[in-house]
């Protein structure tokens, strides 16, 4: 699940985060690469396929976008706290 006490390091400052692979609950990003691919503007992947933002979205499409990804991601890694 979206864990905003871990998130992942390499997120930039915003409502969109990636949870990090080593969560408390063992819960965050499992690299399966739905976000980076679907939305490769906004998430990108570090050395071990992990996924973080790397551009938050300003439009209400991008924002959508984003939307999906979180709603695609198989283990709920990605939050928004807007
Ligand atoms: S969709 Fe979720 S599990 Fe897959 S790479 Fe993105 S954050 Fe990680």
């Amino acid at each position: 699940m979206a864990n905003p006490e871990q998130k992942h390091p390499k997120n930039i400052p915003g409502k969109f985060y990636c949870t990090d692979p080593d969560d408390d609950g063992g819960e965050g990003c499992i690299a399966c690469n739905v976000c980076y691919t679907g939305a490769p503007e906004f998430f990108g992947e570090d050395d071990d396929g992990n996924a973080f933002v790397h551009k938050q979205p300003e439009t209400e499409e991008e924002v959508a976008l984003c939307m999906e990804q979180l709603e695609a991601c198989p283990v709920a890694s990605i939050g928004n706290d807007g």
